[in-house]
C-alpha cells in the first residue's frame, strides 16, 4: 500500500466496513494495523489522544487474525479491528495509569473482563488513551500527563473524562474505543467530538479491571463512529461476570418491531435558560428528523432534576475517597524520583500521595472524606442517597408513559482549552444533563445531531450531540431509535 491508499483506507472506517474489507482481502490485519500506527504518528502530534502505543503487541494480535484468515477459519466481526482503550482499563502486562502520576510505574497484572472478551473476539489494541486523572473531569485537562485537543478545533477541549478515546475515534486514529462513564464521561466527549458514545445500564457490563472511581456509578462502554458499531461492541462486552458481583446476565430487552411504535419523552426541566442557542436549535433539528420517522413525542417532567448535580457531588466524592485510599504509595509501584526523600512510613503516604495526585483528585478525596465523617454522614451522604432514590423514581414514572427520553448531552458545544480550569463549579455544570442517568443506573447514548455535517442546515461548526435515555436494560430501544436516526440524517 502506498501512503495515499493507506490514509484513504483508514478514513471513516467503521467496524462494519472494516470487517467487509478484511474478508474481501482489501487489506490484511497486519497491513492496516501498520497503516494506523503510521497515521497516528503523524496525526497525534497535534491531537494528543494517546498516552502510549502498543505497537508490538498490536502487530502480534493482527498476525494471529491474518493466520486465521489464511487458514480459512471463520473470524469474529471484531477480528483485527484497531481499538483505542481508555487508560483506566487494565490490559495485562501493559502500563495503566488512569492518567495519574501516582500510577506512572504501574503495570497491570491481569486483563479487565472487557479486554478478555475483546481479545477472544480478535480485536487489536493500538494503545491507551489520555483522560482526566482517575476519570475526574469533563475536559481531559485534569490528566497528570498532557492535554488532548478536539480534532474539530484544536483550541478546544475534546470533553472528558474519556477525551482521548473520543478524539482518537473522531480523528480516525482508531476504528472504535472504550471509555468509562461515571457522570457523563463517555457521552459528553462523544458529543464534543462528533462521535457516538454508549453508557450501558449499570450492571450490564463487568467493571472488573476498571480502575474504580465511584463504584455505584461507573460503567464501561463503547465510543464509535456509528450507532451500529456501538451495538456491535456492546454485544461483545456485556454480560454477567463472576468477578463483578454487580454485573447481571443480559436480560436485554428486544426492540419494538416498528419504529413508529416508539414514544419519546422530552423532559421540560432540561430545556431551560442557560441552554446554549445552537444546542437548542440542534436538538430541535434532531426532534424534527425523528418525527419524520413517525415517532411520537410527549412532554414529560423529571421534577428532581435540579438536585442531581448536588446529589452526585456528595455520593461520587464519598466513593472516590474510599476507592482511592488503596493508592498509598506502597502498592501499585512508587514514584521513583521521590524514593530518596522518604525516610519513614508517614513520608511515603504524604510524599507519594501529595505529589502523585493532582488538584482535582485531592479536592474530591477531601470532599468525600468530609461528607462521610461522623456527625456529617446523615446530613450529607444519607440525604443524598434519599435524593438519588427520588431521581430514580422520576425516571420510573416517566417510563410508564414513554419508551425513550431525549435530552441534550451538554449545555454548550466544546469549550476553549483553559476556559473552565480555574472554576471547578463551571466545569461541574457541564455534566448537568448526563449525571441523572448515572444516579438512576439507566442506559443512554450520545449521538451527533449533525452526523453528516455537509447535509445539515445547522450553522454550528462544532459537533453537538443529543442524548437518548432508555429503561433499565433496554439498550435495544435507544440503539434502534439511534440507528433509524442515522438513516435519515
Ligand atoms: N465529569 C464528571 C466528573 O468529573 C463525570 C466523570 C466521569 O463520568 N468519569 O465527575
Amino acid at each position: 500500500m502506498n501512503d495515499e491508499l493507506r490514509i484513504m483506507d483508514i478514513r471513516g472506517l467503521t467496524i462494519k466496513k472494516f470487517h467487509e474489507s478484511l474478508i474481501k482481502k482489501q487489506f490484511s490485519a497486519s497491513e492496516i494495523t501498520k497503516a494506523f500506527f503510521d497515521y497516528i504518528e503523524k496525526k497525534d502530534t497535534e491531537i494528543g489522544a494517546y498516552l502510549r502505543l502498543s505497537k508490538d503487541s498490536a502487530l502480534s494480535q493482527a498476525e494471529v487474525v491474518d493466520e486465521d484468515l489464511s487458514a480459512g477459519r471463520e473470524v469474529d466481526i471484531l477480528a483485527g479491528v484497531p481499538l483505542a482503550i481508555k487508560d483506566n482499563i487494565l490490559i495485562e502486562n501493559e502500563p495503566t495509569t488512569a492518567a495519574s502520576k501516582i500510577l506512572a510505574n504501574y503495570r497491570a497484572a491481569y486483563d479487565a473482563t472487557v479486554i478478555k472478551k475483546l481479545k477472544q473476539a480478535g480485536a487489536v489494541f493500538l494503545g491507551k488513551t489520555n483522560m482526566d486523572e482517575f476519570a475526574m473531569g469533563s475536559s481531559t485537562e485534569n490528566s497528570g500527563f498532557k492535554i488532548t485537543k478536539n480534532p474539530h478545533d484544536l483550541e478546544r477541549v475534546p470533553g472528558g473524562s474519556s477525551g482521548g478515546s473520543a478524539a482518537a475515534v473522531a480523528a480516525d486514529m482508531a476504528v472504535a474505543a472504550l471509555g468509562s462513564d461515571t457522570g457523563g464521561s463517555i457521552r459528553q466527549p462523544a458529543g464534543f467530538c462528533g462521535v457516538v458514545g454508549l453508557k450501558p445500564t449499570y450492571g450490564a457490563v463487568s467493571r472488573y479491571g476498571l480502575i474504580a472511581m465511584a463504584s455505584s456509578l461507573d460503567q464501561i462502554g463503547p465510543i464509535t463512529k456509528t450507532v451500529e458499531d456501538a451495538e456491535i461492541l456492546f454485544d461483545i462486552i456485556k454480560g454477567k461476570d463472576q468477578l463483578d458481583s454487580t454485573s447481571v446476565e443480559s436480560q436485554i430487552a428486544n426492540r419494538k418491531s416498528q419504529i413508529a411504535d416508539y414514544t419519546i419523552g422530552i423532559p421540560k426541566e432540561y430545556f431551560v435558560a442557560g441552554l446554549n442557542k445552537e444546542v437548542g436549535e440542534a436538538i430541535d433539528e434532531a426532534i424534527k428528523k425523528l418525527k419524520s420517522l413517525g415517532i411520537k413525542f410527549k412532554e414529560i417532567s423529571l421534577p428532581h432534576t435540579k438536585y442531581a448535580l448536588s446529589c452526585y457531588y456528595i455520593i461520587m466524592p464519598a466513593e472516590v475517597s474510599a476507592n482511592l485510599a488503596r493508592f498509598d504509595g506502597i502498592r501499585y509501584a512508587q514514584i521513583s524520583n521521590l524514593k530518596s526523600q522518604i525516610s519513614n512510613l508517614r513520608d511515603i503516604y504524604f510524599k507519594q500521595r501529595g505529589e502523585g495526585f493532582g488538584e482535582e483528585v485531592k479536592r474530591r478525596i477531601i470532599l468525600g472524606t468530609f461528607v462521610l465523617s461522623s456527625g456529617y454522614y446523615d446530613a450529607y451522604y444519607s440525604k443524598a442517597q434519599k435524593v438519588r432514590k427520588l431521581i430514580k423514581e422520576d425516571f420510573d414514572k416517566a417510563f410508564k408513559e414513554v419508551d425513550v427520553i431525549l435530552t441534550p448531552v451538554s449545555p454548550t458545544p466544546a469549550f476553549k482549552i483553559g476556559e473552565k480550569t480555574d472554576d471547578p463549579l463551571q466545569m461541574y455544570l457541564s455534566d448537568i444533563f448526563t449525571i441523572p442517568v448515572n444516579l438512576a443506573g439507566l442506559p443512554a447514548i450520545s449521538i451527533p445531531v449533525n452526523l453528516k455535517a455537509q447535509n445539515s442546515k445547522l450553522k454550528a461548526n462544532l459537533p453537538i450531540g443529543f442524548q437518548l435515555i432508555g429503561k433499565h436494560f433496554h439498550e435495544a430501544d435507544i440503539l434502534a431509535v439511534g440507528q433509524q436516526y442515522e438513516q435519515v440524517c
